[in-house]
């Protein structure tokens, strides 16, 4: 019998058109695309439906509405489909994989996104290729979690993040070697997969959680930061330069704030700029302090997957301390654990 695979159609370039304010989704019926796509007419292709927002989106435009859409869309069709393939913009896309790989809660199928870097309707389109190869990994199901399938490469959803703006390989896994990569036959990396579920699927739609991202850069005024940090957020994703390193200040700098932020229940949670490597709390004097008042380590999360676990988190409801212990915890395979930190 022929595989199912719903198509759920967000927008992105993959579907824009050129007009005179720039590339903007099309409105079109994505199904006029598919005679213009041969492979989609093979014999070998699995029966395919398609699933489209109303009004399509700029992935700019993505945020917990949406994931939640997305995430209700896969759990009302959970049982009609063999697996999902998500065609959203490039922008975006790690938020909304990540967001997705915490939401969909013992998942069992692939969810798999992807889009293109050149809209179908013009000249050296990837979209077709991308297309094609998603739907055929998504029928396959050797992979069943949420990922993203660009350019020849299969990456865990909650790995990845934008690498390019401008190359057909717009996404990177920097963290974890890839799941997958498609040249003449597909080459699976199923040691690499994530255990088998443990219950049977469920989705756990997001709450409008206030959570922020604040870049550090040389000569912050951290004191300009210090009310959204305390008192407006519940959980902030600080980038750090390196292994986890922070400016000192002689007024003080960041140190008394996160301390009352740890006081007032907001979570710190500690990434790096870099794109590869992990942070290391203590490993230089200028990051010990953190360790020492209460923000949490990222370890060699992706500041994408570290902010939508903390949405995640926050709306199970769980306790402040078992959030700061499940962030040290690795959900998903999403982050890499260190034994002593992730007992829960
Ligand atoms: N701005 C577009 C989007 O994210 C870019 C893309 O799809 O590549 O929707």
């Amino acid at each position: 019998m022929k595989k199912r695979i719903c198509i759920i159609y967000t927008g992105g370039t993959i579907g824009m058109v050129p007009s005179g304010k720039g590339y903007v989704p099309s409105g079109r019926d994505f199904k006029e695309y598919f005679p213009s796509i041969p492979d989609l007419q093979k014999p070998g292709m699995p029966e395919l439906e398609v699933i489209q927002f109303d009004p399509l989106l700029d992935s700019s435009n993505i945020a917990v509405r949406e994931w939640n859409q997305i995430g209700r869309t896969i759990a009302e069709n959970y049982d009609r489909f063999d697996g999902f393939v998500i065609l959203h913009g490039t922008d975006t896309m790690s938020y909304s994989a990540s967001a997705l790989s915490f939401m969909l809660e013992n998942l069992g199928k692939p969810v798999i996104f992807t889009g293109s870097q050149i809209p179908l309707c013009e000249i050296r389109s990837d979209g077709a290729a991308n297309l094609v190869s998603a739907i055929l990994i998504a029928a396959e199901a050797a992979v069943p979690e949420v990922c993203i399938y660009f350019d020849g490469r299969l990456l865990r959803g909650c790995r990845s993040t934008k690498a390019s703006s401008d190359r057909f390989t717009a996404f990177d896994s920097p963290n974890e070697e890839s799941l997958a990569e498609v040249g003449i036959s597909v080459r699976y990396h199923c040691s690499r997969n994530r255990p088998a579920p443990e219950g049977p699927f469920s989705l756990r739609e997001f709450e409008q959680v206030p959570v922020g991202i604040i870049k550090i850069f040389p000569g912050i005024q951290f004191e300009l930061f210090e009310s959204i940090m305390t008192e407006q957020y519940k959980g902030v994703v600080l980038e750090t330069f390196g292994a986890g390193n922070i400016p000192a200040s002689s007024s003080g700098g960041l140190i008394p704030i996160i301390e009352k932020a740890y006081r007032n229940g907001t979570l710190i949670i500690v990434c790096s700029q870099c794109m590869q490597g992990t942070v290391s709390l203590g490993a230089y004097e200028a990051s010990r302090a953190l360790l020492d008042i209460g923000a949490v380590t990222g370890g060699d999360m992706t500041t994408e997957a570290a902010m939508t676990k903390l949405i995640y988190l926050f709306s199970r409801h769980e306790p402040v301390d078992r959030i700061r212990a499940l962030m040290m915890k690795n959900l998903r395979g999403e982050l890499t654990e260190i034994p002593d930190q992730a007992s829960v």
